[in-house]
């Protein structure tokens, strides 16, 4: 059965319209509502796709029947989002939501990982101040180049479980820049996962020379 065919057969038995699987699919909206299970483990409920990690919640308006769905399938069955007050978006402004949801999800799935690895540094070293780490962290979103070559440095000897591409970096002020510029190049090679482009790029620069330059 091709995925239109699996379609029909999950959606139909759900809706009113029980034969036309274009008719039924006009009953149904995505909800808003979106799950992340951390681990690609459900089917898709619509084309019964496997290995989905985040889900999303359609619903029939006329029977009140909901599945789990991957946001692949939204955009290609043409399922409708709902603004504020609950009208139907077209396929532009539904398609821009699910990005938005599935692009929340990310976030939120990687800020938590940031947080899981600081709570075990901070179990594995007793001295290392986790509060004030995380605080920094809830502030600005990021950390100073000096504080991500600390922390990422002990989450590497202590062999906890990271990944440093989920870790953000600051350099919007000129003392960040410099300590940037001035790292050692161990120290460089650990914190590259964590930059954009345009940090690699500061990272490049010379530094600023505080001497005179006698040549
Ligand atoms: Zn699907």
């Amino acid at each position: 059965m091709n995925w239109a065919g699996r379609a029909a057969a999950n959606l139909l038995p759900l809706s009113e319209e029980g034969s036309d699987l274009a008719n039924a699919l006009r009953e149904w909206r995505y909800t808003g509502n979106f799950h992340d299970l951390e681990e690609p483990v459900e089917t898709c409920q619509l084309c019964d796709h496997p290995d989905i990690r985040y889900q999303f919640e359609i619903r029939n308006l006329k029977t009140g029947h909901e599945l789990l769905i991957g946001s692949e399938c939204i955009n290609r069955f043409g399922i409708a989002a709902t603004d504020e007050e609950g009208r139907a978006l077209d396929a532009a402004g539904t398609r821009r939501k699910v990005e938005r949801d599935r692009r929340k999800l990310i976030e939120d799935a990687r800020s938590r990982r940031v947080i899981t690895a600081l709570v075990a540094l901070a179990h594995a070293e007793t001295d290392f101040d986790i509060q004030s780490f995380i605080v920094y962290l809830r502030t600005r979103g990021a950390f100073t180049p000096s504080q991500l070559v600390l922390v990422l440095w002990r989450l590497r000897t202590r062999g906890i479980v990271h990944r440093p591409g989920d870790f953000k970096l600051t350099v919007k002020r000129n003392r960040e820049k410099a300590q940037l510029q001035n790292l050692k190049d161990w120290q460089r090679e650990l914190i590259s996962p964590a930059l954009t482009p345009a940090q690699r790029e500061i990272m490049a620069r010379k530094p600023k020379s505080t001497t005179w330059d006698w040549e």
